[in-house]
């Protein structure tokens, strides 16, 4: 499939949730899109696309954050032949490697990396299935920096651009496949 047709069959899953799960937030539900199969065959290969086509084109592992990104990370990271590291949030881990507290579009949020699983050096790329503020992927970006790795790219299904979360990604390449 084309990216066009992939990201119009992305487009045509995709759900939102009015004040959810606060008044006031639009929530952009990837449940459907998931959960079709189709969906899912064309949202890895556009969330693949900056590994395997652009951007840096060497990636030694996919990092995904919790919880979408897992589910979007590990499809990457088969589709790329490559590993995935989980960003968890905090508790859920037995051995850390590094913390990080940081703000999101509702409430704020601590993320911790696995210990001894992200080798110094390695090249990621960093998955996630909306960019809203720009807290969560700068929080993990830095999580994967601070243990001698390289966000290489940051690769997103949604961007919500009037939040400016690039700002809080400083240079790191986003890619995101679309924007509301
Ligand atoms: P942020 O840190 O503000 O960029 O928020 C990104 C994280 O929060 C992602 O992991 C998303 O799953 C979730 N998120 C934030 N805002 C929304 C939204 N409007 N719709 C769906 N998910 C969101």
């Amino acid at each position: 499939m084309s990216p066009a047709t992939d990201r119009d069959t992305v487009e045509r899953l995709l759900r939102d949730v009015p004040d959810f799960p606060e008044p006031g937030i639009r929530f952009w539900d990837l449940t459907p899109v998931l959960a079709d199969a189709e969906g899912l065959a064309a949202t890895t290969r556009l969330l693949s696309a900056p590994a395997a086509a652009g951007v840096d084109a060497e990636v030694d592992v996919v990092v995904g954050i919790e919880a979408r990104g897992f589910l979007l990370g590990a499809a990457v990271a088969q589709a790329l032949g490559l590993g995935i590291v989980p960003v968890r949030k905090q508790g859920k881990l037995p051995a850390v490697a590094a913390s990080r507290s940081y703000d999101l579009e509702y409430g704020s949020a601590t993320l911790e990396l696995p210990a001894d699983v992200l080798a110094p050096g390695a090249r990621v790329l960093l998955v996630d299935d909306v960019l809203a503020t720009g807290g969560t992927a700068g929080a993990a970006s830095e999580l994967v920096e601070q243990c001698g790795a390289r966000v290489v790219a940051f690769s997103v299904v949604l961007e919500l651009p009037a939040l400016h979360g690039r700002d809080r990604l400083g240079e790191r390449a986003v890619h995101a496949v679309l924007e509301r």
